[in-house]
Parts: structure tokens; sequence; C-alpha cells
């Protein structure tokens, strides 16, 4: 039911909930994405990655999460 139609209207941006710098949303993944932990955006100039424990079927393994400044460890 996802609709994947674009209309080439005026560019739409987005803003970096860390430094405000503006973002283009057709750069997601590119020069900013998702905050893994509360989902804000964050710029590239403003990812933090944490590296969190997880726990596996016969042991742990240590997996790499994107996070904004506030939940860096
Ligand atoms: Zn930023
Ligand atoms: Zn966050």
């Amino acid at each position: 039911m996802t609709s994947k139609s674009k209309m080439a209207k005026a560019e739409e941006t987005v803003k970096c909930s860390d430094c405000g710098r503006v973002l283009s949303i057709k750069d997601q993944g590119l020069k900013w994405d998702r905050c893994q932990v509360c989902n804000s955006i964050i710029c590239v100039n403003c990812m933090w990655y944490n590296r969190v424990r997880k726990e596996g079927l016969y042991s742990y393994y240590y997996d790499v999460i994107r996070v904004c400044r506030k939940h860096v460890i």
C-alpha cells in the first residue's frame, strides 16, 4: 500500500537534530540517517556508533548501531 510515486516538486528538506544543518531528503543514507535509538535525524558529522552486545543463540556477539550524540557511550 506504500505509494512510491514521487512528485518532483520543491526539494524536501530535513534538519539535523544536532547541528541544525539542512539536508535534502533524497540524501538519506548518504549525508544523513536516523538515530537507531530515538529515530531523530542526524547528519554524517553528528553520527556516532555504539558497539552493543547482543545475545545470539549460542553465544553473544557485538553489533554496531548508529546513534545521535545523546546516546554515545
Ligand atoms: Zn549535524
Ligand atoms: Zn538518538
